[in-house]
């Protein structure tokens, strides 16, 4: 083996050696095709520009000065590109690159989520608020623009969070119209609450001055007849004891005739008086018509009845009335009869207003009661 030809063998790579040796070459020509698999400085440069680009973060946009450096030498030397030490930097790049892509995954995935968990809240507190909330919305709103997006330049995120931006603005304009207009109804509805209780309250007057006959006080007969029902049911549940008392007011006519329609009128509201004032809180007095008066009484014991009528009587009979300073006698006959001896209410005033009509006949100024006593 010639001295030029084991020059060259020495030069050639471990990789090389080992073929030359299982190869059996032993000349430069059979060397010739093992060198001709070298790579070309031309496509040297190239291959160092691809691996350049390779190494560069593709998330992470930082520039890195120390691979530019290395690059610049390669470009000068492309053989550098076989240097084992430049090899391993190489590879040191390749694993940063990895980490830094990673860790910019990692902080937009955090900003994105801090900006959805950001608009839920604002979406809830603006679902759940009233006029004060809108406070607190803006308060949200401000938060998701303030989150640092810009510092890794994600043209995307800053994109999201300015639509998330709006998106919460336009919702506090939607609110606002919302709350003005709830604020509007809002007093509507008072207004017409207030109106609704005014005619509440008219209607109740009205009510309670249609219960009561304007002249005497005493119930008028259409509020006689509701209590009526009171009455009745508390009879057929505990048979409370009464007696239906019908009066009439004697020569009622002769006395307007005499002394005044005027005069009449004080005469019938003294008489409802004495009534209202001689019965007891559960009895009921009413101005049936005109002259005509009704009253309930309850009782134990006949006695108690008894007692009642001739109380009524004596004032009325013992007494005179004053109109101006005139003093007028008035009697007044009455038809009493006790509920508990007919089949229904609508009898027993029957039977009274019977009586009632025999006591006139009789001469009136009397009291007659269903088993034929007069008082
Ligand atoms: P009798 O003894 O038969 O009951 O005779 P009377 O005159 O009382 O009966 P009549 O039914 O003939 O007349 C009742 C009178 O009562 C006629 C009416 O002008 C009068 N009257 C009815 N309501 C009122 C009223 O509110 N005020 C006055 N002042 N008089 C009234
Ligand atoms: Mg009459
Ligand atoms: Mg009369």
């Amino acid at each position: 083996m010639n001295i030029e030809f084991e020059n060259i063998l020495n030069q050639l790579d471990e990789k090389e050696k080992i073929e030359v040796e299982s190869n059996q070459i032993d000349s430069a020509i059979k060397l010739i095709p093992l060198l001709l698999k070298r790579v070309h400085p031309q496509n040297v440069h190239v291959l160092a520009a691809i691996i350049k680009q390779s190494l560069l973060p593709s998330i992470c946009i930082e520039t890195n000065e120390e691979i530019d450096k290395l690059f610049t030498q390669i470009d000068k030397e492309p053989n550098l590109l076989f240097d084992r030490n430049v090899q391993h930097k190489i590879e040191e790049f390749t694993a940063k690159r990895f980490q830094r892509d990673k860790q910019v995954v990692i902080e937009r995935a955090s900003d994105i989520s801090k900006l959805v968990l950001l608009m839920e809240e604002y979406l809830n507190e603006a679902i759940s608020s009233n006029g004060s909330g809108t406070k607190n919305v803006f308060n949200i709103r401000e938060r998701i623009a303030a989150i640092d997006v810009n510092e890794n330049g994600i043209e995307s995120l800053t994109k999201l969070q300015n639509e998330l931006v709006n998106a919460a603005a336009s919702i506090e304009k939607e609110m606002h119209t919302v709350t003005s207009k709830l604020e509007t109804g809002k007093s509507k509805v008072q207004e017409l609450e207030e109106k609704v209780k005014t005619l509440e309250e008219e209607l109740n007057r009205t009510k309670s001055e249609n219960m009561r006959d304007h002249l005497t006080g005493l119930l008028t007969r259409k509020a006689f007849s509701e209590e009526i029902k009171r009455i009745e049911s508390s009879f057929k549940r505990i048979n409370t004891q009464y007696a239906v008392v019908f009066f009439d007011l004697d020569h009622f006519k002769n006395l307007n005739d005499s002394y005044g329609h005027e005069c009449g009128d004080v005469v019938l509201s003294t008489f409802g008086k004495i009534l209202n004032k001689s019965v007891r809180d559960h009895d009921i007095v009413g101005r049936y018509g005109g002259e005509e008066f009704i009253a309930i009484i309850h009782f134990n014991l006949n006695r108690e009845l008894l007692q009642f009528l001739k109380r009524i009587k004596t004032i009325v009979t013992e007494n005179s009335f004053l109109y101006k300073d005139k003093k007028i006698k008035v009697t007044f006959s009455a038809g009493v009869a006790i509920r508990s001896s007919y089949p229904s209410y609508e009898n027993t005033l029957q039977k009274a207003d019977m009586l009632l009509y025999q006591a006139k006949e009789a001469g009136r100024n009397k009291i007659i009661l269903e088993n034929g006593m007069e008082i």
